[in-house]
């Protein structure tokens, strides 16, 4: 058996498995390939990581907190997951640990169109937004960055030779109307995505945008991702932009891994149905 796992910590709410598991029985592999959830705390990490490759696991997602220690405990690691600075996806073999990044590649898997030549806002300057940033530009974006905390957002952009977005007057929103792409690679609206009640207008009002700055020219991708749609997601909707949700790049990044684990096409479409109807 061919042992897969996501890692990380809570890890019980993960659609992960529900994914793969489906992509695995979508291809008739699901008697030679398993893949669970295992929550480890970041202590217990590398050494969980170590007992796995010992159990016979030959690779695994791995999600918050652990996306640094992935890369770091690597004997080998892509150009992508070295310049991003973090790992969602290991690969165990007797030569030792390999980490990719596919969070990059899925976003770009996930745009309707290729982003080369157009000019993307990216908000956020942690991990996510690390990756959407290198990914846009390695695409050949114009690649513009803002954040809450000014600062990140600063040396993000330095690192990766990127802009940051001029700051709007005092109070008004941010000027977003020039920009072909923006992704809202934050963490604000988990919590109004996930949420039965809904807190209209709190997400958008966080990320300093306006419910009016939108256009139909726009593609707007929400990493964020829970059972209802965003706030943004459904501004954008309204305003008639292109909406690419977070579950959809969940779907594109777990079918880069399931690439590089199993060397097969990775079924899109069985992909999609698992997690949505989850
Ligand atoms: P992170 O490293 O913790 O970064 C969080 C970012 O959100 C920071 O830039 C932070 O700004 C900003 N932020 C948090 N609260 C804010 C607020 N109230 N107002 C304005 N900005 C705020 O998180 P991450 O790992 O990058 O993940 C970000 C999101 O992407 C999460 O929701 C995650 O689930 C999602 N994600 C989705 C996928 C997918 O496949 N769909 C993949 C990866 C991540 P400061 O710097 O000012 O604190």
């Amino acid at each position: 058996m061919n042992r897969l796992a996501v890692i990380g910590q809570p890890i019980s709410h993960s659609l992960s498995p529900a994914m793969h598991t489906a992509a695995l029985r979508a291809l008739g592999l699901e008697r030679e390939w398993s893949y669970v959830a295992i929550e480890l705390s970041p202590e217990r990490f590398s050494s969980g990581v170590g007992e796995l490759r010992e159990r016979g696991y030959v690779g695994a997602n791995v999600t918050v907190p652990h996306k640094l220690a992935a890369l770091a405990l690597a004997d080998d690691a892509s150009a992508s997951a070295r310049a991003i600075g973090a790992s969602n996806t290991l690969t165990f073999s007797p030569a030792g640990v390999r980490a990719d990044n596919t969070d990059a590649p899925g976003l770009i898997a996930a745009l309707p169109h290729d982003p080369s030549g157009r000019r993307a806002l990216v908000l956020g300057a942690g991990g996510a937004a690390r990756a959407s940033a290198w990914a846009l530009a390695g695409a050949g974006a114009e690649v513009v960055v803002h954040n809450r905390t000014r600062r990140r957002a600063a040396e993000l952009a330095a690192e990766l030779e990127v802009r940051v977005l001029d700051p709007p007057e005092a109070g008004a929103p941010l000027a977003i109307a020039d920009f072909d792409l923006l992704v809202n690679a934050t963490s604000v609206g988990l919590a109004i995505g996930n949420s039965a009640r809904g807190r209209a207008g709190l997400d958008l009002k966080d990320l300093g945008l306006a419910a009016d700055g939108f256009s139909d020219r726009m593609v707007v991708v929400d990493l964020v991702y829970g059972a209802a749609p965003t706030e943004l997601t459904a501004a954008a909707s309204a305003a008639g932009a292109t909406v690419v949700d977070g579950l959809e790049v969940l779907v594109r990044q777990g079918a880069e891994s399931f690439r590089i684990w199993t060397g097969s096409e990775p079924p899109l479409e069985a992909m999609r149905a698992a997690i949505r109807s989850e």
